[in-house]
């Protein structure tokens, strides 16, 4: 039995989903952050459970032949990055190897999984951030992210993750905030004003969207924050507001507000321009993301005279840079802001064959299958949680020829092929890509057909 505070080297032989490196000591899995499979360290156990414990690594004794220096100072303890201590070779690896042991252990699905699509951008390939902000440190302000499994901010506004005028774009809000003393939210006590800065950037445009998430219904000296911003950057254009008063840690609220601009930017994927609202989901990584929408239309085999369905849709990306191979695109989203952006982002593309429609993607499939609607090709994009099982039966009822599932969680993506699997339709390829260098996400595209 593994105790808290107890210490023992530990030879490190897998990663976590999470991940974490993972060794065995008594027969009992230990979990480490920031290590490699090959290192030996010596092991310092922080939290135990059950069966398995959690612990740092005091030492590195041996280490993994896949280590590098990380390249950033704050790596180690903000929550976003878990693999800036080794190679890119070996990240992918890692997350090759973690998409085939949930297709084939998990699933028990035998396709093979075809080599992940590594990112070429490694650094500053994010197009949005979201910054919490605390009162505290030398400054009375700290601007950053929050460390992993905790609410205590990181203070960071150089993240390599993301483009670098967000650093730009942070220096003239600090100052703005100091200038004005502009009140600081305190999530303990629920008192104060601003909460997180939400930026966006268009990879392809440069038009940049700055958010402020407020607890309250007014940002003050917005009119001095305009100006500086329309003066240092030519690139920005809108300033909104985000109201979340709820005494909670979801980061935005229900409701925007426009101070200035559109309150959207634009930007485009695979040559179609798309309008990006606030509250609408959008790829972070573009030029990855087209890779990944090409590999979704080219596992569809689309022609001429399919029907397609585009569950979770968002703002039409897949759909609307699908519409010109087939005969009609349906999408479905839950999110009414970027039903709004789609339907728009359709019309301003001269689209006239896709339809959008705001609901829960199970129900609207009922709903479409009862109108008659019979597609060919149905594309799911999920969020993490995977598909309601209940949808997986009304796809196929509805018997498209070809299903194609994009996936951000492999675990959950796995569990669904198997499902699929019991209403009869086999996965035929598996093809991860990379839209996350250096995080432990990973994204999925596998074809199934009857
Ligand atoms: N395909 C889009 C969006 C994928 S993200 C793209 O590539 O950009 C997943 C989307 O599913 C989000 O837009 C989210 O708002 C939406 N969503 C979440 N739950 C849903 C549900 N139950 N029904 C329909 N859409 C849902």
């Amino acid at each position: 039995m593994i105790t808290k505070n107890q210490e023992f080297e530990l030879r490190i032989t897998d990663m976590s989903a999470e991940g974490s490196g993972i060794g065995h000591h008594d027969g009992e899995a230990v979990f480490v952050p920031h290590t490699a499979v090959g290192d030996l360290i010596l092991c310092h156990i922080v939290k135990t459970k059950k069966t398995y414990a959690f612990g740092k690594a005091l030492d590195i004794l041996e280490p993994s032949a896949d280590r590098i220096e990380p390249d950033c100072d704050v790596s180690s303890q903000c929550g976003g990055c878990c693999y800036r201590h080794m190679t890119y070779e070996a990240e992918l690896r890692v997350k090759q190897k973690r998409v085939e042991d949930a297709m084939q252990r998990l699933a028990r699905i035998d396709t093979d999984v075809l080599p992940i699509l590594g990112s070429e951008k490694q650094v500053s390939y994010r197009n949005k951030a979201q910054y919490p902000v605390q009162a505290g440190g030398a400054k009375g302000l700290q601007i950053g992210f929050y460390g992993l499994h905790s609410h205590r901010i990181v203070p960071c506004m150089d993240c390599l993750l993301q483009p670098a005028l967000f650093y730009d774009v942070l220096t003239i809000l600090r100052d703005w905030i100091l200038r004005y003393k502009i009140p600081i939210y305190d999530e303990q006590r629920h008192k104060g004003l601003l909460r997180h800065i939400y930026l966006r950037r268009g990879a392809h445009t440069g038009e940049l969207m700055v958010c402020l998430v407020i607890n309250g219904t007014n940002v003050p000296h917005a009119f001095q924050l305009t100006e500086t911003l329309k003066a240092d950057l030519p690139d920005f254009k809108t300033l909104v507001v985000n109201y979340n008063t709820a005494d909670t840690n979801v980061i935005l609220g229900e409701d925007c507000e426009t101070l200035y601009g559109d309150g959207f930017i634009r930007d485009t994927m695979l040559g179609i321009s798309f309008r990006v609202s606030p509250l609408s989901f959008y790829q972070v990584n573009t030029p990855q993301a087209e890779r990944l929408y090409q590999i979704a239309a080219d596992f569809a085999q689309l022609t001429p005279e399919d029907t397609l369905l585009d569950l979770y849709c968002g703002i039409g990306t897949i759909g609307l840079t699908m519409a010109d191979k087939v005969r009609q695109v349906y999408g479905v989203e839950v999110i009414p802001d970027a039903v709004l952006d789609a339907k728009r982002n359709a019309k301003e593309n001269d689209i006239e064959n896709a339809e959008f429609f705001c609901g829960d993607a199970a129900a609207a499939a009922v709903r479409l299958r009862s109108k008659g609607i019979q597609p060919d090709v149905i594309v799911v994009d999920p969020p993490r949680k995977g598909l309601d099982p209940v949808l997986i039966g009304t796809i196929a009822d509805m018997a498209p020829s070809r299903v194609v599932y994009v996936s951000c969680d492999p675990g959950t993506l796995a569990r669904d092929c198997a499902r699929f699997a019991e209403q009869g339709y086999i996965a035929r390829k598996i093809q991860p890509v990379d839209l996350f260098p250096r995080t432990a996400h990973v994204e999925t595209v596998v074809l199934m057909t009857k």
